[in-house]
């Protein structure tokens, strides 16, 4: 029997409650062309300096170490924003050569879609997940503090046009803001074949302006929909994932509700997140972070940036501890980590 040389790595990114990690979200930049309101302030933030961001030849090094070592066999793009990442058509076709078989998402705000689905797709990106919190000109406005919203839905068209699908968008509610418009956003999504999911809003943005009173729960927006739509739960088990997935009026059409702050998923967790300048997470919550940037600039092996990899991943907590008396952001805001 041959082996290949995934079969061969031992050990995989296992933590010490035995989860495996096997869906890497790679962050190609903190920066964004959006501001919503509840991620960065107006003005941005001080970006990171361009020689701490990884190189494209070194993105894909650590990509091709996770895929080809470590066990990893998903990658999502994130940021950030992916989009404005100038090498990132280069950097999907070299990940596809480097790890043939998993498979290649992005998350993104979807502007300037329109303009890159086809190459995306021809570089060897298998779908995306686009943010799109409302389909009111004004509401989106308001929540992202540009007029941009034609140009989401139009990436999202040519999306589905260069069959990148399934395209699932991701929603987080506002109160006050958005909240009454779950169930509208719902059926437009289900109308054009979009698999919609509400995100409870978590406290990672930058202004540190989260409350848990304020934030729109999971069961609120169950309510919401379920006074419009006949929602059944889906029978697929869930696995890692981290949506709960609900049918639409008896229809093959599916919602999923990603309830982490009040239903947290993590003992099922198999995600790992490596930062735009090069720095291991295990959590969005960690408070520590693993660097190999560093050894991979002072030429390690690809054998030694596994190992550091491996020892990482061995320090994850088992929950993420928003509840936890002593819960304190990290000191990086969502979009620095990669969303
Ligand atoms: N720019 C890309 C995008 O818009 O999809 C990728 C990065 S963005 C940080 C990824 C996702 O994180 C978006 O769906 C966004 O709505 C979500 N997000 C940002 N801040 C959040 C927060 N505090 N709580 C929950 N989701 C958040």
């Amino acid at each position: 029997m041959t082996t290949s040389p995934t079969d061969q790595a031992q050990p995989r990114l296992v933590d010490r409650f035995g989860r495996v990690a096997t869906d890497l979200r790679v962050s190609l930049t903190d920066r964004c062309n959006l501001r919503c309101t509840y991620c960065m302030p107006p003005e941005g933030l001080d970006w990171m300096p361009g020689d701490e961001v990884l190189t494209d030849d070194e993105v894909v090094r650590l990509i091709g170490v996770a895929t080809g070592h470590l066990g990893v066999k998903e990658v999502r793009f994130t940021g950030g924003e992916p989009l404005v990442r100038r090498g990132l058509v280069s950097i999907v076709a070299r990940t596809r050569e480097v790890a043939p078989e998993a498979e290649l998402s992005i998350t993104t705000n979807a502007l300037g879609l329109a303009r890159m689905a086809e190459t995306l797709a021809e570089a060897g990106l298998d779908r995306v997940n686009v943010s799109l919190d409302s389909i009111r000109r004004e509401t989106f406005a308001d929540i992202t503090r540009r007029d941009r919203l034609d140009d989401v839905v139009a990436g999202l068209e040519a999306a589905a046009e260069a069959g990148l699908g399934p395209i699932k968008i991701n929603a987080v509610l506002l109160r006050g803001v958005n909240d009454d418009q779950a169930a509208e956003l719902l059926g437009w999504s289900v109308e054009r074949g979009y698999e919609l999911r509400f995100i409870e809003q978590m406290p990672l943005d930058a202004q540190h302006g989260w409350s848990r009173d304020n934030m729109v729960t999971a069961d609120e927006t169950l309510e919401a929909l379920s006074a419009v739509f006949d929602l059944t739960p889906a029978e697929e088990p869930r696995g890692s994932a981290p949506a709960e997935l609900f049918h639409v009026g008896g229809t093959a059409a599916k919602v999923g509700i990603i309830a982490s702050v009040t239903r947290p998923f993590c003992g099922d967790c198999d995600r790992v997140r490596l930062t735009a300048d090069g720095q291991v997470r295990d959590c969005l919550f960690a408070r520590t972070e693993s660097d190999l940037r560093t050894p991979l600039r002072a030429g390690a092996s690809d054998a030694d940036l596994a190992g550091r990899w491996v020892t990482a991943m061995a320090g994850k907590r088992a929950g993420h501890g928003i509840d936890d008396l002593g819960f304190l952001q990290p000191d990086r805001p969502m979009s620095a980590i990669g969303g």
